[in-house]
């Protein structure tokens, strides 16, 4: 049988050819093709790394040591890591004080997956329990299932042994009182409007998103990640985001990398962006060049989106923020992000040196 060939990616030469130099140059600022040249990538000091989102300092590190001291799996050691903002309070995007939906209930999405058996489990939508990426491990493991949802979920997690717990706190319970007072009728509509929450963290912010995300590489060269959300606030009681569908919130392949987004859930969901930064760095990419690449797809996708949602699209470029994350087999990893100033994104990463912050690349760099 003959060896199947890798996957044939569009190049920037090529994709000039099919949309033309005028539809490319629209999008991609001059600044950014600078960035990417210079662009040295990120590299672990040893062969362990686990990169997050900003808010994951702690998970990368914890994250790492499982791996180096209890040889857990990458997959599991994220989980974990990734477990201790599902439990923090005061981050009000993921897990036990996560912000609710119209009807103030707290609903949460998460998946894991792992790069040796190319595994995975999801629950979305899910109420009431602490630790959702744990539960989207057990549909990983003790089931033949992937996706499980809503109630389904629930029942799944009792099951297993976990406890209920009331997720809304009274912070949020107050943001979300705000939010109820101020809310329009075109709301739904316009899902990128501010929401003016009462919340001094939140006041004047586009309504918000957060999530967290966790991919590990562990000393073997096996790949995890795990991506954990109580998804966009205010949304459509049963909306669920990217962070549980497989390709979209996370992707692993053991063979060549783990990725995974945070930020607008719908723009990964429509650009299969966690696979697709995965398949640039089949195709050579380094992360952070693959991350740039799959925002500038997804650029191209919301130019389009405006059609219908002008909100897609504000001074020439996307008007909401999308987030990717990377790391490949050889231990390079990086991230980059849509829109910001230059110096002020940052995600998190540790290896055997210890945790710090690092910048993200910019696609859209902002004044
Ligand atoms: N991506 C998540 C979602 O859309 C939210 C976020 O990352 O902020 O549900």
């Amino acid at each position: 049988m003959s060896k199947p060939s890798s996957p044939k990616m569009p190049t920037r030469r090529r994709l000039l050819k099919t949309v033309g130099a005028g539809a490319l140059a629209s999008f991609l600022p001059a600044s950014v093709i600078a960035t990417e040249k210079k662009d040295s990538p990120h590299r672990a000091s040893g062969k362990t790394v686990a990169i997050s989102s900003g808010n994951g300092m702690g998970a990368t590190a914890l994250a790492v040591k499982l791996m180096l001291e209890q040889k857990l799996r990458p997959v599991s050691a994220a989980v974990q890591g990734v477990g201790l903002v599902e439990k923090d309070p005061n981050d009000l995007s993921v897990g036990l004080g996560g912000l609710p939906d119209e009807n103030g209930r707290v609903t949460l999405d998460s998946a894991c997956m792992d790069g040796p058996t190319h595994n995975a489990g999801s629950v979305g939508c899910i109420q009431d329990i602490l630790h959702p990426a744990q539960v989207a491990e057990r549909v990983m493991d003790c089931t033949d299932h992937i996706n499980l949802v809503g109630p389904g979920a629930k029942n799944f997690a009792l099951e297993q042994g976990f406890k209920e717990t009331e997720l809304l706190t009274e912070r949020t319970r107050k943001i979300w009182q705000k939010w109820l007072a101020n809310r329009t009728e075109d709301d739904r509509l316009w899902p990128l409007g501010d929401v003016n929450p009462a919340d001094p963290i939140l006041q004047g912010e586009a309504r918000p998103w957060g999530t967290i995300h966790c991919s590990a590489l562990a000393p073997d060269g096996s790949l995890g990640c795990c991506t954990t959300t109580s998804g966009l606030a205010f949304k459509i009681p049963g909306r669920i985001g990217d962070s549980p569908l497989i390709g979209c919130g996370l992707y692993c392949d053991n063979e060549i990398g783990s990725a995974g987004a945070t930020g607008r859930g719908e723009a990964a969901i429509l650009s299969g962006g966690s696979w697709l930064v995965v398949e640039r760095m089949r195709a050579g990419d380094t992360p952070t060049q693959a991350c740039l690449y799959a925002l500038r797809r997804v650029t191209e996708q919301a130019e389009r989106g405006a059609r219908w949602q002008p909100a897609l699209w504000k001074d020439g470029r996307p008007g909401f923020g999308l987030t990717f994350y990377a790391v490949r087999k050889d231990g390079l990893y990086g991230s980059a992000t849509m829109l910001g100033k230059p110096g002020t994104q940052h995600f998190a990463v540790a290896d055997e040196q210890g945790s710090r912050k690092e910048t993200c690349s910019i696609l859209h760099p902002t004044g």
